[in-house]
């Protein structure tokens, strides 16, 4: 017998997945708006980090995985941080990269990244940029 999977199903099991590999449970977060006002990168982002938990919870994955916040977000915490339910914006966007990346979506080869960038760029940003979109 073949199974077939609607939307729907398919958009629950990505998000048991991201729930599992961030280890968040996105149901605690009750949008209070705290990670998005200390987001360092909130204003370069397309989705603000509380809008990113909702539209989890509303189950509307396919939103996040076209909007830019998962490449914009730099890692530092200042979400986790500030949260009073202790859900961390950072993990969950992390899970969302390496959802993506599995599927080779947004990924970069490294022979791909031009000499001249790599001769200029802070070494730093090199080594955040190939963590996020290297996989
Ligand atoms: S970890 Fe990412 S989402 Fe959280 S405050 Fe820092 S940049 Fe923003
Ligand atoms: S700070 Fe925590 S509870 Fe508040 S909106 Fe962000 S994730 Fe949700």
């Amino acid at each position: 017998m073949k199974i077939t999977l609607d939307r729907k199903d398919i958009e629950s099991e990505i998000i048991g997945r991201l729930e599992r590999i961030s280890g968040e449970e996105f149901k605690k977060c009750y949008q209070c708006g705290n990670c998005s006002a200390g987001c360092p990168v909130s204003y370069e982002m397309e989705v603000q980090p509380t809008q990113v938990m909702r539209l989890l919870q509303l189950g509307r994955v396919e939103e996040l995985q076209k909007a830019n916040s998962m490449w914009v977000c730099v890692g530092c915490l200042q979400c986790y941080s500030r949260c009073p339910k202790g859900v961390s914006v950072a993990n969950t966007l992390e899970a969302l990269r390496q959802v993506n990346l599995r599927h080779g979506e947004g990924r970069i080869e490294i022979k791909e990244v031009g000499l001249p960038f790599l001769k200029t760029a802070p070494q730093q940003a090199i080594v955040a940029g190939f963590r996020k979109l290297v996989g």
